[in-house]
C-alpha cells in the first residue's frame, strides 16, 4: 500500500487521478482461516481498497499526496458477486468506486435484455444484485467498464479460424478433384 502511494506522490503515477484497482483474474485466494474469516474475494477486495484509500488519506493530510485520486476497483470473476458484509464504516464511497465488467457478455442485446438467456441473464442477475438489492452492503456508485477490444480480438481470431477452415476445405477438394 506504502509503495502505490509513493508512486502516486512521487513515481511514475504523480500524475495520476485515479487508479485501477484490480487484482488478477482467476487468482488464488488464501484459503488460510484467519483470511477466509474475512470473507468472499469481493469482501477481501474492499477491505484491502479501504486499506489502501487509507493510505491515501493519510498522505493527502500531511500534504504529501497533493490531489484526490480516485480508486477504481473491479467487479469481475471472483468479485462479481456483491459483498456480503457490511463495509468498515469509514469506507470511502466518494472516491472508491465499482466498476462492472461483464467480460463474456453479448453484444446482440442489451444487458437487461431477457431474450438473451444464456449469457447476459446472469450478468443482468449480478447487477441487480449490486445496484438494486435492498439490503446491498455497497450502495454507492456503479460505473459500467466495457472491454470492446476483447470483442475485436475474439471476432479476429474466429475470423482467421474460419479463414483457416474454409483454405483447408478449398485444398481438400482441389486434392479430391486431381484424384
Ligand atoms: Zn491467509
Ligand atoms: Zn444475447
Amino acid at each position: 500500500m506504502k509503495k502505490i502511494v509513493q508512486e502516486l506522490t512521487e513515481g511514475q503515477w504523480r500524475d495520476a487521478e485515479s487508479i485501477n484497482f484490480w487484482t488478477l483474474d482467476r487468482g488464488k485466494w488464501c484459503e488460510c482461516e484467519p483470511c477466509k474469516a474475512l470473507g468472499t474475494p469481493t469482501d477481501r477486495t474492499l477491505l484491502l481498497v479501504h486499506r489502501l484509500r487509507q493510505e491515501m488519506d493519510r498522505a493527502m493530510a500531511e500534504n504529501r499526496l497533493k490531489r484526490n485520486v480516485y480508486i477504481f476497483f473491479t467487479v469481475y470473476h471472483e468479485t462479481i458477486t456483491p459483498p456480503t458484509r457490511p463495509l468498515p464504516e469509514d469506507f470511502n464511497y466518494d472516491n472508491c468506486v465499482a466498476t462492472y465488467y461483464p467480460i463474456a457478455r453479448c453484444y446482440v442485446h442489451a444487458l437487461n435484455d431477457p431474450v438473451c438467456t444464456e449469457i447476459n441473464a446472469r450478468y443482468a442477475k449480478h447487477l441487480k444484485n449490486w445496484t438494486t438489492d435492498p439490503n446491498r452492503y455497497y450502495p454507492q456508485t456503479f460505473y459500467m467498464g466495457a472491454l470492446p477490444f476483447l470483442l475485436l480480438i475474439f471476432s479476429m481470431i474466429i475470423l482467421f479460424t474460419s479463414l483457416v477452415h474454409f483454405l483447408i476445405l478449398v485444398f481438400e477438394d482441389s486434392l479430391i478433384k486431381k484424384d
